[in-house]
């Protein structure tokens, strides 16, 4: 098994079967790069255990969703605009092509 078929964050949390778990900790023997990844990934995994949940305040979900709607409607804009500058370069075009058939 190699370095990079192995799935750390899977073996720190916990999530391989027994087979693969094994064969983790066995290769974990033999390769202190991957020894000192589980390393930093336990740790920043027992940090997060650690730390407050965060609230998000009341006025969050309502101002996200206006922020949402607002972008929605930029792309709209901008898809009519773009349907708009299509129309202009069309009507643009149809003179010359309306001379180009008439000679
Ligand atoms: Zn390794």
């Amino acid at each position: 098994m190699t370095c990079q078929e192995l799935r750390l964050v899977d073996f720190v949390d916990g999530l391989l079967d027994a087979e693969s778990h094994a064969a983790v900790a066995v290769h974990l023997r033999e390769c202190p790069t991957c020894a000192a990844r589980v390393e930093a990934l336990s740790e920043t995994r027992g940090l997060l255990q650690q730390a407050e949940p965060i609230t998000a305040s009341p006025q969050f979900e309502r101002r996200l969703e206006t922020r949402l709607r607002r972008d929605d409607l930029k792309r709209e804009g901008l898809k009519l605009l773009a349907l708009g500058l299509a129309a202009v370069a069309a009507l643009l075009r149809l003179p010359s092509a309306m001379w180009w058939d008439a000679s």
